[in-house]
């Protein structure tokens, strides 16, 4: 079996955070935080207007070129404790990634973040996400987990991981 590349979307992909700074504020962590997600009720496209990230194009392409493109996906997670206020959010994050990413990329759901640990399949399957918890989860069913901070550090590490 070939291994596979789980990159998240959020964090990873799309400029999630630079969207929260300019339309919500820079409490936008707060509005998180709500039970519903305070603010963020308003904005039910959300996923549909985020911005891609610098070096995501680098990132997608690197991945590309070490696993091949069949085994490069897109692993997201639906917006769980506010979700009946996002009824579009999967059409618009699989959009989202058509119209950025590749048109013929696979966008896999958790469906939420802890769910994300059971799509590692065996030992080589790497995961890219920025949420420290997911990579720790990935790391215990197995997988290989690169936690994103930035482009270019998780290119070394994909360079050293797959070299
Ligand atoms: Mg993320």
């Amino acid at each position: 079996m070939k291994p596979a590349i789980f990159l998240d979307m959020d964090g990873v992909l799309a400029g999630f955070e630079d969207w929260s700074q300019d339309v919500i504020g820079p409490d936008w962590k707060a509005e998180i935080d709500q039970p519903e997600w305070g603010a963020y009720q308003n904005h039910p496209r959300l996923y549909s207007k985020l911005p891609i990230m610098q070096g995501a194009d680098v990132l997608y392409a690197t991945c590309c070129k070490i696993v091949g493109k069949d085994h490069v996906h897109i692993l997201t997670a639906m917006p769980n404790r506010a979700r009946s206020h996002f009824p579009h959010a999967a059409m618009d994050k699989i959009q989202w990634a058509r119209t950025y990413i590749s048109p013929s990329i696979k966008v896999l759901f958790g469906p939420f973040a802890k769910d994300k640990q059971h799509h590692c399949r065996y030992g080589k399957d790497i995961l890219i996400d920025d949420m420290a918890i997911n990579i720790e989860q990935w790391r215990v069913a197995g997988g290989l987990g690169i936690l994103h901070t930035e482009v270019f550090s998780t290119l070394n590490h994909l360079e050293v991981m797959t070299s």
